[in-house]
């Protein structure tokens, strides 16, 4: 078996060289590095820049965004989906401006009993932001450790994340903890990529289980995610006025959004009537389908949504109905499957 010697120095030199060079590397601010890592859950660096940047410019305080309104946090985050990290964030915000004079606090399990703070997010914020002790695991970092300490169990299990940790604290060298997470974590991103690492330019390679045994590609062990359900919906355009009937949200991880009107229908079975008949249910209004315009597709975590749109006309109940002008919806959250439809 393979014995080898991680070395922790050849991986923060490398850092020191070749980080990228993001907005809030500039200074550690605890909010930047906050609001930094809620946005990176889910969402590639490059992507997250730009959001990241009108996101900090309109709330540059915690402060500032404790007293926003959710519509307008949610209006900010448009486009980066998984709405409840917006949610969360708004609502930890005003804790930490009431409870903690709008300076987040710097403790792992003070950070922990924010909204939308979980181990993860408590370990990157607390050490990145100040430095303590804790070592981070995410996808990028689950990588390296099971290719360099040549791990095999499968990432996804639950049981498997214990090993991990352990292996991270064991390498954390002690008062680093702000440039070793994110070396490591800029390593998985930069050069222990998923399908085809950059063994010759990593810094730790002669360290590496699966760059000696040339075991790359079978780590990390992975179980296949299952298949996503997929989930149809009659998406109703109705025009009157120079206005769109819009409806928002009530409920789920989409509370708060706009969109077309749109219900769930079963497009083998349901016919139109059957579709108008649910529009009414949900909505309290009498519609009528007519041309169907096309179709779009949206993948959430746990489903695939195909929208159907339809041009329509509402036959009464009128007074439930919401319309929006151009620029009143410019100026409302909208979700991403009504952005896309908004081109259709
Ligand atoms: S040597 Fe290759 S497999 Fe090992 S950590 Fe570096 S990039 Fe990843």
């Amino acid at each position: 078996m393979t014995q080898t010697v991680f070395s922790s120095d050849e991986l923060l030199l490398w850092f020191e060289k070749n980080q990228r060079p993001l907005p809030w590397r500039k200074t550690y601010d605890p909010y930047w590095v906050w609001i930094s890592e809620i946005m990176l859950q889910q969402t590639r660096v490059d992507q997250a820049l730009p959001f990241f940047d009108r996101f900090i410019t309109r709330f540059p305080s915690v402060n500032a965004l404790g007293k926003a309104s959710e519509q307008e946090v949610l209006k900010y985050w448009e486009g980066l989906g998984y709405y409840s990290r917006a949610r969360n964030l708004h609502k930890a915000a005003k804790i930490v401006a009431k409870k903690h004079g709008g300076v987040l606090p710097s403790g792992y399990f003070e950070l922990l009993e924010l909204p939308g703070i979980g181990p993860y997010v408590a370990a990157a914020v607390s050490s990145i932001a100040f430095n303590q002790d804790h070592a981070v695991l995410d996808g990028n970092v689950f990588r390296v450790l099971a290719r360099v300490f040549g791990v095999a169990v499968d990432i996804r299990q639950p049981s498997s994340r214990k090993k991990f940790q352990s292996i991270a604290d064991s390498i954390l060298p002690v008062g680093r903890a702000r440039m070793f997470n994110q070396a490591l974590m800029e390593l998985g991103a930069l050069i222990c990529v998923p399908e085809v690492p950059l063994c010759a330019q990593c810094p730790i390679k002669s360290g590496c289980i699966a760059f000696l045994e040339g075991r790359q590609s079978e780590l990390p062990v992975s179980s296949k995610k299952p298949a996503r359900p997929v989930r149809s919906f009659a998406v109703i355009r109705v025009f009157q006025g120079g206005r769109w009937w819009l409806a928002s949200n009530e409920k789920g991880l989409l509370k708060g959004l706009y969109s077309f009107p749109l219900v769930e229908y079963a497009p083998l079975s349901d016919s139109k009537q059957v579709i108008e008949e649910k529009f009414f249910e949900k909505f309290g209004v009498r519609v009528k389908l007519s041309k169907e315009i096309g179709s779009v597709r949206h993948d959430y975590t746990h489903f695939r949504q195909i929208a159907v749109l339809f041009d329509g006309v509402l036959v009464s109940g009128e007074k439930q109905a919401v319309f929006f002008s151009k620029a009143e919806q410019d100026a409302l959250p909208l979700t991403k499957l009504q952005q896309k439809l908004a081109v259709l």
